[in-house]
């Protein structure tokens, strides 16, 4: 059975097991890495956050709920990683295409040169003589999650010791992680790699590994050294966007995607629509095949919204591609489309296909837009706003 039910009610259930441990425990253990099925000491909540079956504020409220904000610090911190990674990608999208083409170049290769390709599937499917890496390519495939530390050091080995493309591993993220990311994804595998925070490379050393995994590992054959790769500089910030406003008055159909599961923002502004669309976009995370269990996650979650919302929804259509989508919009019969904004990646691709001819309103959180806009320069610079960002959002502690 899974670990992960694409409930709501198991979100909030594991959010509550948490809770106790998201505050001191939290910031001495968050580090190890105990292996599948033993990941206590980590909230295990990201598939949720991803989808907003969770939103982030309300994980953080519940937090600060039960903790003073020093003592969950280290774990409200980890939070804004993400809002940080959405922030910085949502200024710069042209870096999310980038990848993809990335992708679309190092599948080509794998496809010419035999050598890559029998080293790139002897990676998936953890066949390298590597212990641990063999161990986390097993544990992703078959859970659909790995511990933080877990994917640093995967992402290393992979780049480092395998001297793999990293957007191949990116890739190989995407099609089997339930909390797949545009942007924390392919923004932490351009850290690892010294992409991202130019010049700095994560180097994954065996006694690391024995450590922080109990000894469960003693590795062999890891890179002695982590050079980081030749890159682009980083393309000058996007103005953060804004959103649109919205006369909730007017007869409106609803999209209502993966990105933000949620809709209960758009209610309390007055949205009653004619018409929904429960729209996945996880086919679209890579060109290669996407995992069963990547599917059945989002599938699950977006029935898990109908299921809470229903009587609210009005008609509601399930749609997994751009052109369905497009002949929704077409029938709808409202006067405008409102959704709530998708972040830069597959999902926002979609949307575009539609804005040409549709009059499409993308609804901002106000989280996204506070923080968003800082998100200019390194995490540190942003995470001195951490405090503004809670208070101004009426996060406290309680
Ligand atoms: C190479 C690489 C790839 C990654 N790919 C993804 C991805 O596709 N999707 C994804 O959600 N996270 C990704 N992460 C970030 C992080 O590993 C996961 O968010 C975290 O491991 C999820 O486990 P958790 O919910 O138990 O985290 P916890 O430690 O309990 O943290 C709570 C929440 O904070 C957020 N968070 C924690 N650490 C990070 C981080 N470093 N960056 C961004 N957000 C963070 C997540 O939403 C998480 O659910 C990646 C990290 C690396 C190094």
């Amino acid at each position: 059975m899974t670990d992960f039910p694409a409930t709501r009610t198991a979100a909030l259930e594991k959010l509550q097991q948490f809770l106790p441990r998201a505050g001191a425990d939290y910031a001495k253990l968050r580090n190890f890495d105990h292996g599948a099925g033993r990941h206590d000491n980590v909230s295990s909540l990201s598939p949720y956050i991803r989808h907003r079956l969770l939103t982030e504020a309300e994980v953080l409220q519940a937090v600060l709920g039960r903790h003073s904000p020093r003592a969950a610090e280290k774990f409200i911190a980890e939070v804004f990683w993400r809002t940080y990674w959405k922030g910085w990608l949502e200024l710069r999208p042209s870096v999310w295409l980038e990848y993809r083409a990335g992708v679309t170049r190092a599948w080509d290769r794998v496809q010419a040169e035999s050598g890559l390709r029998a080293a790139w599937e002897d990676a998936c499917l953890g066949r390298t003589g590597i212990d641990c890496f063999d161990a986390w390519a097993q544990e992703l495939v078959q859970t659909g999650y790995l511990h933080n530390h877990a994917r640093m050091w995967f992402a290393s080995i992979w780049v480092f010791t395998l001297r793999l493309p990293w957007e191949l591993g990116a890739d190989f993220f995407l099609r089997h992680l339930l909390d797949g990311d545009p942007a924390s994804n392919t923004l932490g595998w351009r850290w690892v790699a010294g992409i991202q925070t130019k010049g700095k490379t994560y180097l994954a050393r065996a006694d690391n590994i024995a450590r922080y995994t109990g000894q469960r590992f003693t590795t062999q054959g890891l890179a002695p050294s982590a050079p980081p790769l030749d890159s682009a500089p980083h393309p000058a910030p996007l103005p953060a966007p804004t959103g649109d406003v919205v006369a909730y008055d007017r007869p409106t159909a609803l999209i209502l995607h993966e990105d933000d599961l949620s809709p209960g923002f758009l209610f309390d502004r007055g949205l009653a629509p004619v018409a929904t669309a429960l729209v996945q976009a996880s086919a679209g995370r890579s060109p290669l095949a996407v995992s069963d269990a990547v599917h059945r996650f989002t599938t699950g979650a977006l029935a898990d919204v109908q299921a809470r919302w229903g009587d609210r929804l009005g008609p509601v259509t399930m749609i997994d591609n751009a052109t369905d989508l497009r002949a929704w919009a077409e029938g709808t019969g409202a006067d405008q489309i409102v959704t709530p904004h998708a972040p830069t990646g597959r999902m926002a691709e979609m949307l575009t296909g539609l804005a040409a001819d549709q009059p499409l309103a993308r609804v901002l959180r106000d989280f996204d837009a506070r923080a968003w806009p800082h998100a200019t320069h390194g995490f540190f610079r942003f995470k001195a706003r951490i405090p503004d960002f809670l208070a101004a959002s009426g996060l406290r502690a309680r």
